[in-house]
């Protein structure tokens, strides 16, 4: 994720871009750099940090007036957020500049190519390999850039929006696109490119959503879309009215509402570029050996809050596909229970931001007693991940909002892609047995779309239980930490008394809190596989229910044998058991944002709470 804009027009491309990219920040603040054309000749400049720098970076060396121009606002993902990996990137001769959205997944394959062929790459990035791409595709300015875009868009894998401007080609900036946002903004004698609305809302109100696979180029008098082979694409025309503060949003009320819907794509991220040309899972930093790995004869999960709960999912499929035991601790309690860590422990740490005290101070813990370390973080170069021996990003994009949505569900993935790893590695799990894993996995964003796009009764239902006391949240196996997560999601943004449990303790003491009409709300395990875990939960619901409780029970499409006990059934796509929280988990998430909403709460930033918790 990062933010983009590119302009052509009369005024100062600058200025423009600048302007766009501080309503793109929100996207990413890793480094901005620009790249303009003035005289005939390509100028950039680029500087790690956020877009302040690159502005301070401007004023001590201004560069010289131009009317064409791109810009970028970094979420890194494969390179240091420093000032050498920031965008955007240059070719060889210095002609043509790139900035791309994204994950190139070939990208260490074309690099090699590249440079058995010559080309000097500077920088660690995906990127970088298209600038040269694109050099060879113009032949020195014999070939148009949007022709030579589309040849190299044939041969790049993943997910991209790319922008480009070249010295030979002054007037014009070119764009592609495929799995990744962009927008044209239509003005009076100037044209924009933009990751979203809100970079150029200022300038035009008439914007052009172009569709997967094609390309654009913009210029002063007019934009021309085709797709990959130059043929006219179909583009969809729409007029913003979104004021400025929503159109940031997407015209969203709340980023929470935004970020859960962007989990999809989110997840899909956070698997691009796992597999390798012979189909070995690679992770994004590994100082381990696979001596190393082999040796591992505990794993203990660390962390906070949600991530906490995303690590309680992991010790299911971790112990399930590695045999190696596995436990989950809170990181803040972790160091004062003089844990037994040994060099063939591995710690598992998981924290968005990279920088959660709690679990920093673990980590370090573990490190004096020798245990080796893995991270799972969403921010790039953050502390956690410069600390460790070995790092999965989650590639999940900034995530503004305070209480997690897709940071939670690209962790649980970064999770199973760790156990699946370690299967791997150490031949627990046949090739195809991983392979077939992988390919659920793939298929969860569909499934989590499909998701989304149905959750008009959960909005009614959160409005109509807007006055409740207290929610219970129920689940067995996977569902516990979904049963706990739900709970956390409603006590964050609703401040209600809410929590999780696991649904066979329930009668050890819970079950007393139910009277007539309290919500119970439970995920119910697929009904194919493990159905024993299904009956399990359908008995705990008629246990409640017998009790007066107002059921809402999240089920898999097919299973009618809930609906005898269930006031609400919400229903999810099937899946593998294992890989269920990814889908349950949407609901909970909507329903406390609802009811955080209905109550009048600010669902972004809810009281009292901080996003990233850099105290102990
Ligand atoms: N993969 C590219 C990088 O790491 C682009 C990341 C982005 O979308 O900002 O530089």
């Amino acid at each position: 994720m990062c933010g983009i804009v590119g302009y052509v027009g009369d005024q100062s491309a600058l200025g423009v871009v600048i302007e766009g990219l501080r309503r793109l920040e929100y996207r990413g603040y890793d480094s901005a750099g620009v790249a303009m054309l003035a005289d005939g000749k390509l100028a950039t400049a680029k500087k790690a940090g956020k877009l302040a720098n690159l502005e301070a970076l401007l004023e001590e060396s201004p560069m010289a007036p131009a009317t064409t121009g791109i810009g970028h606002t970094r979420w890194a993902t494969h390179g240091a957020p420093n000032d050498r990996n920031a965008h955007p990137h240059v070719d060889c001769t210095g002609t043509v500049a790139v900035i791309h959205n994204g994950i190139i997944e070939n990208f260490a394959h074309l690099r090699a190519e590249l440079e058995s062929r010559g080309h000097e790459l500077v920088s660690d990035t995906d990127t970088e390999a298209v600038a040269h791409l694109l050099e060879e595709a113009t032949r020195g300015g014999e070939v148009g850039l949007a022709d030579a875009m589309r040849a190299v868009c044939h041969r790049l894998e993943g997910a991209f929006t790319l922008v480009a401007t070249h010295a030979d080609f002054p007037d014009a900036v070119v764009g592609a696109r495929r799995n990744s946002p962009l927008v044209v903004g239509r003005g009076q004698g100037e044209n924009f490119l933009a990751s979203d609305v809100a970079a150029f809302i200022a300038h035009t109100r008439d914007a052009v959503e172009l569709g997967q696979d094609q390309v654009v180029e913009v210029r002063r008098d007019g934009v021309t879309v085709t797709d990959f082979d130059g043929n006219p694409g179909e583009v969809r025309e729409y007029h913003v009215d979104w004021d400025l503060s929503a159109a940031e949003k997407g015209g969203y009320d709340f980023f929470m509402l935004k970020e859960i819907d962007e989990q999809p794509q989110a997840v899909a991220d956070t698997m691009l570029g796992r597999l390798d040309d012979d189909n070995r899972l690679v992770l994004d930093e590994m100082r381990l050996s696979d001596d190393d790995l082999r040796e591992i004869d505990k794993i203990i999960v660390i962390a906070c809050g949600t991530s906490f709960h995303a690590g309680l999912v992991a010790k299911y499929a971790i112990e399930h596909w590695t045999r190696i035991p596995c436990e989950v601790e809170l990181a803040s309690e972790f160091r004062y229970r003089d844990p037994v860590l040994t060099r063939s422990t591995l710690i598992v740490a998981i924290s968005q931001s990279g920088e959660t005290m709690d679990t920093l101070m673990a980590l370090r813990h573990a490190r004096e007693q020798k245990a080796k370390v893995l991270a799972i973080c969403n921010t790039n170069g953050s502390t956690m991940p410069r600390e460790s021996d070995a790092v999965l990003y989650t590639h999940a994009g900034p995530e503004v909002a305070v209480a997690s949505t897709k940071g939670y569900l690209t962790q649980i993935v970064a999770c199973y892609l760790v156990g699946l790893y370690l299967a791997q590695v150490r031949g627990t799990k046949y090739g195809d047995e991983i392979a077939k894993v992988v390919a659920d996995l793939r298929a969860m964003p569909a499934k989590m779309q499909r998701v989304l796009d149905d959750l008009e009764p959960v909005r009614e239902l959160a409005r109509d239980l807007a006055g409740a006391t207290s929610v219970l949240f129920l689940g067995r196996h996977v569902g516990y930490p979904t049963a706990l997560e739900g709970a956390l999601k409603l006590k964050e943004l609703a401040y209600m008394h809410a929590e999780g449990f696991a649904a066979g303790e329930l009668k050890h003491g819970p079950i007393a809190l139910i009277e007539e009409g309290v919500p119970v709300i439970t995920a119910v395990p697929s009904p194919r596989g493990r159905s024993i875990l299904h009956d399990k939960m359908v008995s705990n619901l008629q246990e409640v229910r017998a009790r007066g409780a107002r059921t809402i029970v999240i089920a898999e499409d097919g299973d009618t044998t809930v609906e005898p006990y269930a006031d609400v059934v919400i229903r999810i796509p099937q899946s593998p058991t294992l890989l269920q929280p990814l889908l349950s988990t949407i609901p909970l998430q909507v329903f406390a944002c609802e009811m955080a909403k209905a109550r009048g709460h600010d669902v972004d930033q809810p009281r009292n709470l901080a996003k990233s918790v850099t105290v102990e």
